[in-house]
């Protein structure tokens, strides 16, 4: 793509080409390749490289100590950083607590907690959905209930990402059920070693078991966690959603795998026309979803939030993630089998096939994820066709 990238800009990028080329371990790289998984250890090994770089948290702006890069500079930054097997980081401290903290938080908020994010010294969760609280959030029921300067917090939360590994979590409440539901809810910060709290894995299809259920029973949180006021958690949350869809397009990281895949199909004793022409259309796909996302960056660059036309980058780079995965089983076939969760856990070789193929059926199924989370696929079509089409 031909874009008119200042020499500052082209300098940036090469930079960030260089530190990563030199500082990805091939253990790591070869896990990515290879859809195994990653282990705590391993995302924090890695973002301490990031964070010592201060390419951590690159969204955060100067003033609270992150790298201050332009809407372009980050966007070459993830440019670059998905051309390669890089494990991606754990975004619940970086791109989302971290920023709610430095633009809703108060000071003392800001002196302890982002230094930490920023260092990577804390693990994050993201405490909003629950059982019967999902697309419908402002349905949420876990109390916080004023006991002086505590709040006293009883309810559940379900498909907590790394509740298991967290040191933190950022949750919505219910601090109050006698207004409408979205004004009532708040944002605390709930330390994960509190009395009364409970994480319950869930596996996945893969048989991972990444995320969990957290059950409050009386949990004591100070009020000096509450972010901002009390009854203002769902403009918050809102805030940090857009974010998260914005970055969910996973373009750069889509354009590598579909390399991988051509390499798979000109390795591949045959390939049969329909493959061909999925592979066609797959990088079709890919240009229209990169210039889609170049549209957005240019409105950040004139200083506008991505707003709701982010939901168009969830949906179609979800779309085109999920593609990926599963035209890699149908050019390895049979190659791809079995599933061998020793293999996915870093123990021995892959267990046959050709190339890459090991791990192709658990990213498969895990990949099925990307059009729930983040707000399923379909509230982001209603967002579009409310929000922008202005349809109804
Ligand atoms: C792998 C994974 C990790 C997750 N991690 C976290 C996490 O760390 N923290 C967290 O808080 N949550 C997390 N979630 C939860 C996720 O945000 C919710 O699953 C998602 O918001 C959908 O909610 P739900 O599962 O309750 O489905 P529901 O809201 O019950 O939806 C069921 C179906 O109905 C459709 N639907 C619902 N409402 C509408 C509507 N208005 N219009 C059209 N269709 C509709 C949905 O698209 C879906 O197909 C995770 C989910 C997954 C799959």
């Amino acid at each position: 793509m031909n874009l008119d990238f200042s020499a500052e800009d082209h300098a940036f990028r090469l930079d960030v080409r260089r530190f990563l080329e030199a500082n990805l371990p091939s253990d790591l790289a070869a896990k990515v390749t290879n859809n195994q998984r990653l282990t705590r250890d391993d995302f924090i090994s890695w973002q301490d490289i990031l964070a010592r770089r201060n390419w951590y948290a690159i969204g955060w702006p100067k003033a609270f100590g992150g790298p201050g890069l332009t809407p372009t500079q980050r966007y070459l930054f993830e440019q670059e950083y998905g051309a390669l097997p890089c494990p991606h980081p754990c975004q619940f401290g970086i791109a989302m607590a971290g920023p709610v903290i430095y633009s809703f938080g108060s000071k003392e908020q800001q002196n302890r907690f982002l230094p930490r994010i920023l260092g990577n010294k804390d693990f994050w969760c993201q405490g909003y959905s629950e059982p019967g609280a999902g697309s419908d959030l402002a349905a949420l029921r876990t109390a916080a209930a004023r006991d002086g300067d505590h709040y006293v917090v009883n309810g559940q939360k379900i498909w907590t990402t790394w509740a298991n590994w967290a040191d933190w979590m950022f949750c919505l409440v219910k601090t109050d059920t006698t207004v409408k539901p979205q004004e009532g809810i708040s944002f605390l910060l709930i330390d994960m070693r509190s009395p009364g709290i409970t994480v319950r894995p869930i596996r996945t299809l893969d048989g991972d078991a990444e995320f969990n259920e957290v059950f409050f029973d009386n949990v004591r949180v100070p009020v000096d966690n509450l972010v901002g006021a009390e009854g203002k958690g769902w403009t918050y949350a809102k805030f940090l959603l857009e974010f998260e869809r914005f970055s969910m397009s996973g373009s750069a990281r889509a354009k590598r795998m579909l390399r991988e895949l051509k390499v798979l199909a000109a390795t591949a004793p045959s390939v049969s026309p329909v493959i061909e022409d999925r592979l066609a259309r797959l990088a079709i796909e890919l240009l229209a979803l990169e210039y889609m996302e170049l549209r957005l960056l240019s409105r950040m660059n004139a200083g506008e939030n991505p707003g709701p036309e982010a939901s168009k980058l969830k949906i179609r780079g979800t779309e085109v993630a999920q593609e990926i995965t599963r035209l890699r089983l149908d050019l390895t076939g049979p190659d791809s089998l079995p599933f061998d969760a020793a293999f996915l856990d870093g123990e021995g070789d892959a267990p046959f096939g050709r190339g890459t193929a090991g791990g192709a059926v658990a990213a498969y199924l895990n990949q099925r994820k990307l059009t729930i989370w983040g707000g399923s696929n379909e509230v982001q079509r209603m967002i579009l066709a409310r929000q922008v089409l202005g349809l109804g």
